[in-house]
């Protein structure tokens, strides 16, 4: 019995297929440049790991290709689709409807279109997966796990936006939040590994990817998150500016003739690490060059770790103290330099990074010293294993 795990974007669409016993990983692969000429299906299968250029014109294709080569009677891991109990399928926006994983039925679907205006971007390919997935394995059961869920525990006053009341009330503009999968999933895992319980912790947890969000998590609950009505908000980002003077937005509508659509692509993807830099979006190739001497990249370099830094104070602020930070994703794991950056000077705050700890790489592990009040932990997230266990314990 397996659980296929379905993370689908406009053009791509990611997977995995876990064992429901032993949750080991038996395939996982990636169909990217949906609907374009040269798209291409990447898969690892045991020991085969392959990267196909082929036709993929829709989301169904791509579904359809990804079951191909895990029936393969040779190099594929599965005998026939029965095999397949559940499929969890990642929804980015949920809206106020969910505050946690559910089994897709009509009316869940019909919620998840209703959030579409919310996430124009996000759940119309989701939607897409979803009704492949039910055309291809009717059998199996849908689940869907949300990227907003774990932040509908934020009180108003944090989830608010000081507009007038009726843009909450008529439009739904309020701060949702994102990655919610991660930041729980590395909150209880932190829980594990330090032994505590997370009812009496303070964490704030940073998923520094491609996006970039922190969450304050207060007795395992998320009580405020840097991302808002959109994942535009909060920290700066790879290519995302992350929180600026919203009156910059018009400023630039009417002097430099741009449109509201012109303004959007400039925060989304011209924006952050490589708008400052000049560089690139990631942070390897902006380290690389400011160590090379490109002083834009070293701006870059401050500014990201400043405006997490600046996140940090404010949630111990508004939690009333801070026991753990857990940094994870791309950076958060892997980047020694910027955590060293981002913690850089804040002994008289109760947090002392052990710079020899902080060098090492991979798995999960402390990172602060033991005379550091505040523990910081690295801890690789996994929203996929999220999903799989969601889904096993909804299918019961
Ligand atoms: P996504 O948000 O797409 O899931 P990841 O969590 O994999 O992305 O993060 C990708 C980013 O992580 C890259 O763009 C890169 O900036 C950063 N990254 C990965 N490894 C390192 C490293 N060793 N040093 C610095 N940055 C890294």
């Amino acid at each position: 019995m397996d659980i296929l795990v379905i993370n689908a974007g406009s053009s791509s669409l990611k997977y995995q297929l876990v064992d429901k016993e032993t949750l080991q990983v038996l395939a996982k692969g990636n169909c990217e440049k949906i609907g374009l000429d040269d798209s291409f299906h990447k898969f690892e299968i045991g020991e085969l790991s392959e990267t196909r250029v082929m036709p993929i014109p829709d989301h169904q294709s791509a579904v359809q290709a990804a079951l191909d080569v895990m029936l393969d009677p040779e190099a594929g891991c599965l005998k026939n689709l029965s095999e397949i109990v559940a499929v969890g399928h990642r929804i980015v926006h949920g809206g106020e409807y969910f505050s946690e994983s559910v089994i897709i039925t009509d009316e869940v679907r019909r919620r998840i279109e209703e959030c579409i205006l919310l996430a124009p971007l996000h759940n119309p390919p989701a939607l897409m997966a979803l009704r492949a997935c039910s055309i291809l394995m009717p059998n199996a059961t849908p689940v869907a796990v949300f990227d907003t869920a774990f932040h509908q525990t934020m009180p108003a006053k944090a989830f608010m936006y000081a507009l007038p009341y009726s843009c909450y009330k008529e439009m739904k503009i309020r701060r949702y939040g994102f990655h919610g999968t991660s930041h729980h999933y590395v909150a209880e895992r932190a829980a594990l590994l330090l032994g505590r319980s997370l009812t009496d912790m303070k964490m704030v947890t940073c998923h520094l990817g491609n996006g970039c969000s922190l969450a304050a998590i207060d007795g395992g609950f998320s009580v405020d998150t840097t991302m808002g009505f959109t994942p535009l908000e909060g920290v700066m980002m790879g290519t995302r500016c992350g929180s600026i003077d919203p009156a910059i937005v018009s400023y630039l509508i009417e002097n430099k003739d741009l449109t509201p659509d012109d303004v959007n692509n400039l925060m989304n993807r011209k924006s952050g690490l490589l708008g400052i830099s000049g560089v690139s979006n990631d942070l390897r190739d902006v380290q690389e060059a400011a160590a090379a001497g490109n002083e834009q990249a070293a701006l870059a370099e401050q500014m990201y770790a400043h405006s997490i830094k600046k996140y940090l104070g404010q949630y111990a602020f508004e939690m009333g103290g801070l026991d753990v930070v857990v940094m994870t994703a791309g950076v958060g794991e892997n980047s020694a330099r910027m955590r060293e950056l981002i913690f850089h000077n804040l002994g008289t705050m109760g947090i002392i990074i052990d710079p020899a700890r902080n060098a090492l790489s991979g798995g999960e592990r402390i990172i602060s010293s033991d005379n550091s009040r505040v523990t910081v932990a690295v801890i690789p997230t996994n929203e996929e294993l999220v999903i799989v266990k969601d889904a096993i314990r909804l299918i019961g």
